[in-house]
Order: structure tokens, then C-alpha cells, then sequence
């Protein structure tokens, strides 16, 4: 399998590591959207959020948290983005599962500005109606 995330947790590629205990590493996003945009990832290769195991996506978004609170102490954004993209459509490129850390500014480049849609009639029911009935937790 050919996985650059792999290969950093490997040492096969370099990275500029942040963080890294048994199970988690974390490193610079070699193309940031801003300065200090971080990537942190579990060492085992689970290709999106949906096949990660609770305990581990537990432990990451809790490392997530604490690098997070690093990135604001020493780079002072006026804010910071928590992403996670999953299949190509949603713009994932790495399928090995990875949280973003985006510090953020108020008049930086990075825009999301959706066109929001409206429920028609009924609608609204319907796809609740369907995400309910597909509910197993
Ligand atoms: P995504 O598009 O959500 O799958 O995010 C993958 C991210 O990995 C992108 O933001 C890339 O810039 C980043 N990336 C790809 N290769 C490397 C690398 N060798 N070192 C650091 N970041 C990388
Ligand atoms: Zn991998």
C-alpha cells in the first residue's frame, strides 16, 4: 500500500513532527491554508473517520485538543478550524485519516461560503425520516 502518512510515521518521508507517542503523530501540513496548519493522525492506517475505532479517535481528538491550544499559545490565530475531509467528493487526498488543525484570521484567504439550500415542503421530515431510521448507536 502506498501511503505518504505511512511513510512518515515510518521515517521513509520526512516531516517536521510536532508531536508523536505510541499510537498518534502529528506534523506541519507540508501545503498549508495558513502558517502552523497541523495534521494529526494515528499511526495505524485507517483510511476515514468512519472505520476509526472510538478508543483511538478518543485519544486522537484529545491530542487534537491539546495541539490545538499549542498552535494558539504560540502562533496567536484570532481563531482555528478542526477539519476532517472523507472521500474524494468531500475533498479528501489522503486516505489515511487525519484531523486539520487550520489556525485562522479574520481576513485570511481560506473561504467556505456554501450556497444553502432550502427544504422544501415536507422535506425536511423526510431526510430526518431516513437518518433516523439508519440510526444504531
Ligand atoms: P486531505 O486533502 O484532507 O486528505 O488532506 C491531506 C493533506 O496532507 C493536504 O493538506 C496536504 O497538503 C497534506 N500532505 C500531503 N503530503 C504531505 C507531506 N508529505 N507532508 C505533510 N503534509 C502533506
Ligand atoms: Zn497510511
Amino acid at each position: 500500500m502506498n501511503c505518504i502518512f505511512c511513510d512518515i510515521i515510518n521515517k521513509k518521508a520526512v516531516a517536521e513532527i510536532l508531536f508523536e507517542n505510541e499510537s498518534i503523530i502529528s506534523f506541519l501540513d507540508i501545503r498549508p491554508v495558513n502558517y502552523g496548519h497541523t495534521l494529526v493522525i494515528p499511526k495505524t492506517h485507517y483510511e476515514n473517520f468512519l472505520v476509526l475505532p472510538g478508543k483511538e479517535l478518543c485519544e486522537l481528538i484529545k491530542v487534537t485538543k491539546d495541539l490545538s491550544g499549542a498552535i494558539v499559545n504560540s502562533l496567536n490565530p484570532e481563531g482555528f478550524n478542526i477539519v476532517t475531509n472523507n472521500g474524494t467528493a468531500a475533498g479528501q487526498s489522503v486516505f489515511h485519516f487525519h484531523f486539520h488543525i487550520i489556525p485562522r484570521f479574520k481576513y485570511d484567504d481560506f473561504r467556505f461560503r456554501p450556497k444553502l439550500k432550502e427544504y422544501n415542503n415536507g422535506s425536511m421530515r423526510e431526510f430526518a425520516d431516513k437518518i433516523r431510521a439508519a440510526v444504531a448507536i
